[in-house]
């Protein structure tokens, strides 16, 4: 939280952490987000909010999946996420593995 005060804090080393804002104001409201706008997948996305561009009857949304069937999400960006390259990394590659279930029900 900002303020108008400032502090002397004694330390022997200093860690900068910046950087770490999510950009998903252009998201609009197509995706439903956090209160911070980090972007909600699986588990946390709300049942009303789901969407299904098909128009179908929605189903919950995978693992990394937005509120956006078909859409989904990996790193940072993701609500809850543990903010290290490794997992970014790693959900990057889980996130394909739910596009090809995804694919493979849209192919009926
Ligand atoms: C200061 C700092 C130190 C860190 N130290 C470590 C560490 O020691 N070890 C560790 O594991 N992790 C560390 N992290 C965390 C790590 O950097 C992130 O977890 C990781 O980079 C996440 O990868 P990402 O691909 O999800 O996001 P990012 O690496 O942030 O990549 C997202 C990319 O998308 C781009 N982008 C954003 N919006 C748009 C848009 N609308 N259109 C097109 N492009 C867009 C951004 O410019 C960026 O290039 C650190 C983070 C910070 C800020």
């Amino acid at each position: 939280m900002k303020t108008e005060h400032s502090r002397r804090i004694p330390a022997t080393a200093l860690f900068v952490f910046i950087g770490a804002e999510p950009c998903t104001t252009w998201l609009d409201e197509q995706i439903a987000v956090d209160h911070n706008g980090y972007v909600l997948t699986g588990p946390d996305v709300p049942a009303d909010a789901v969407t299904d561009l098909r128009q179908g009857t929605p189903r919950r949304p995978y693992l990394l999946e937005t509120s956006r069937l078909g859409v989904f999400a990996a790193g940072d960006v993701r609500s809850g996420s543990i903010k290290r390259v490794a997992s970014a990394v790693g959900e990057g590659a889980m996130a394909i593995r739910f596009v090809h279930e995804h694919l493979r029900l849209r192919q009926g």
